[in-house]
Parts: structure tokens; sequence; C-alpha cells
């Protein structure tokens, strides 16, 4: 998987670039995707080195970009970055807390020519907003909401979904539309990061799940296009698996804030992949010919039961990293698939999720990554 290989003409370009500036981030979400060892990731590009990689993505045909983090407004170069990628003809996304989004700063990203921002809510209570996310911010991100409309951005609130807050998801889509804003993501946890050390609390019920997704049909037959409402599929609770990243090494390149490139924004935790650094070579090698991004491209890595499948083309086989977290091989099939030798691990993970909430919540933060991964980033 280390080697590098022969560029191929099968290789399209990468579509998406989310750069990922920070790890740093101000809020402790137990759900939190950033790799659990994050606080011994301390070094992050710096500007003219992002600047860089934004210019060869362009180059290499990407045209949407996202700025990502932990928080990306902790960066204080973000506007620079911003208008660095309108001058390249990017369409650009903020993905944001909301912490640090003041009006004054608002008014400079869109002077800069930010197009979009996705800003992310816990919960429609104080309460239980304030609780995931360990910070007193309920009140804040309403604010930041306002700001945004105020821009005149078109707005995507996004909240995760588990057992916590889907009973309340009416009021979450209540309050999107208070807010104005135009698309709302219901995204059902994915356990990776910290939503894998914490998955046992946030596991729902199938119950939960059909209820909610009811209420969300619902929903979209009363407001039409007022407000999109986008349902991301509970992983755990289907029979086949997610497309996920459309395919591995397909369309989406993702580079890390220590520089580190990646297929899809978990590989990090893969063993054995070798990822590269923009630091040291460009991004044209690195898409076409490193072994990372070409380990899992296409299909002539699959085993069966996918390789001799006739839905390989519809979802690639599902999720690597899901794989290797649930199987301990990145090679096999994703167990979410029922047609997997090892679904019922998946079944098993769900069914003994109650049983298993004797072992305390773990919110991120910067101590608790240090106590999981006692040893340094190597
Ligand atoms: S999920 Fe929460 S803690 Fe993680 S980066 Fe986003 S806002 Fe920060
Ligand atoms: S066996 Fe593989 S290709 Fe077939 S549906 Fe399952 S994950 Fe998809």
């Amino acid at each position: 998987m280390a080697g590098w290989t022969e560029p191929s003409h099968r290789t399209g370009p990468p579509l998406w670039l989310l750069a990922e500036l920070t790890y740093r981030c101000p809020l402790h979400c137990v759900f939190c995707y950033n790799p659990t060892r994050h606080a011994r990731i301390t070094q992050e590009l710096s500007t003219a080195e992002w600047v860089n990689v934004m210019q060869q993505a362009r180059a290499l045909g990407a045209a949407q970009l996202g700025f990502s983090g932990g928080e990306p407004l902790l960066r204080d170069d973000l506007e620079e970055l911003v208008a660095e990628a309108r001058r390249l003809g990017f369409y650009t996304n903020l993905i944001t807390s909301g912490v640090g989004l003041t009006p004054a700063r608002a008014q400079r990203l869109h002077d800069a020519g930010l197009d979009h921002v996705q800003l992310s809510f816990q919960d429609s209570t104080r309460e239980l907003n304030d609780f995931l996310s360990h910070t007193r911010t309920f009140e804040l991100k309403q604010r930041v909401a306002r700001t945004i409309k105020d821009q005149g951005w078109p707005m995507v609130m996004n909240c995760v979904l588990h057992r916590h807050n889907l009973p309340h998801v009416d009021k979450i889509i209540e309050m999107a539309l208070d807010l104005g804003a135009e698309y709302l993501e219901l995204a059902n946890t994915q356990y990776y990061g910290w939503a894998w050390v914490n998955r046992d609390h946030l596991m729902p019920t199938r119950e939960q799940l059909l209820h909610a997704e009811a209420v969300v049909n619902q929903y979209r037959e009363r407001i039409g296009n007022r407000c999109r409402l986008l349902f991301v599929v509970p992983d755990y609770f289907e029979d086949r698996p997610k497309a996920c990243m459309n395919g591995w090494g397909s369309v989406f390149l993702s580079v890390a804030p220590d520089g580190l490139a990646m297929p899809c924004h978990n590989a990090r935790e893969l063993p054995g992949l070798a990822l590269p650094s923009v630091r040291e070579h460009t991004l044209a090698e690195i898409w076409q010919r490193s072994g990372a991004f070409n380990a899992f491209r296409g299909e002539d890595w699959m085993r069966e039961p996918c390789r001799s499948c006739h839905e390989r083309h519809k979802d690639f086989g599902g999720c690597r990293c899901q794989a290797f977290q649930i199987t301990g091989d990145a090679a096999n099939t994703d167990p979410v698939c029922s047609k997997s030798p090892q679904h019922e691990r998946v079944l098993r993970l769900v069914r003994e999720a109650p049983a298993r909430r004797h072992i305390p919540i773990v919110f991120r933060s910067d101590a608790e990554s240090r106590l999981l991964h006692p040893e340094p980033a190597p």
C-alpha cells in the first residue's frame, strides 16, 4: 500500500477539496468526527502552504472547497484564504460551530468572497446543546444564524442526531425554519472519532429512528422547498452501506491541518496507509500515484462478497474506515452490508449498547486525547 504507482488514465480529477485548517476547537462535542489523537497533532500548515495547496487543487480540477476543522474561525488567516479561493474560482463553504463568527468577521469573510456557511447545532434545547458540546453556546449559535442571514448567505444548518435528540426532531426543524435556514442536514451519527468512543451513549433505537424519519417526511410535505430537509441514513440500521466518499480516491481530497492528504478525513485511523504530505509531494503526485490514494480505488482491491456483487458500482463496497473499525481489516466488505460475513458484529454493537452505558461518556478535549494516545504522533 505504501508504494507509488504510475498515473492511470482512469483517474478523474478531485472535485472536492476539504481544507481541515486546524484541529483546535473551543467545543467538546461527544460525537466529534476529528481523530481522537487530535491533541498530538499540533503542527499546522502556514498561510502560504494552504495557498499553494488550493492552487494545485484548482489546477487539478477541484471546484468545491470546504474550510473545516476543528473550528476554522480560529485561523486568523481565514479571510486571506477565502479571498485566494475566490480568486482561483472555487465555490467556498465554511463549516463552523459559529464560535468566533462576529458580525464584523462575517462582513470581512463576505467581502473576501465566501459563498456559503454551514452552521452546526447540537439540539433545539439549551440544556442538551450545552451538555453535548460541554459549552454554553446555544444563544451564541442563534445570534450567529442571524448574522449569516444578515450577510445574505444561504444557510445550511447541521444537527447530528442520536438517541438524546432524535425525539426532538420536530423542534429542531421548527428552529431551523424560525432561523430561516435554506437547508437542514439531520445527520444520524456516524461512528468515527469521538463518536466511536461514545457509541453506546449515542446509539438510538430503531423505533426512535423510524419515528424521526416519519416526522421529517411529514414536514417535507408541509413545507415544500422553504427549507430542504436532508435525513442522513443511520448506517448501523441499514442493510446496505453508504457509497462512502463516492468511492475511495474518486472525487474527494482532504488535507489535514498538518498537511497529510487523505481520501477521506478519517483515513488517518487506518494502519499501513503511509499517508503522503503536501509538504513533500505535489497534489498531482499524491492524487494520481500515491499508494494511499490507490489502495482502495476502483474495484481491484475488493474481496468477496463485493468482488462478484452486482451492487459494487453503487456503493463501492462501503466505508473502509468502518470495515477496519469493526472487522479489523480495511479491505473487508463494510460490515453494515447484510451480505458481509461480519454483519452480525454491527447488529451486536446496536444490541449491546444499552447494557454498556455504565462506561462514562467522554467529552472531546486535549486532556482526553492525550490520555487515549499517550504516545506522541508518529
Ligand atoms: S464536532 Fe464539535 S468539537 Fe468537533 S470540530 Fe465540530 S464543533 Fe468542534
Ligand atoms: S457485498 Fe459489497 S458491493 Fe455488494 S452490496 Fe454489500 S458492500 Fe455493496
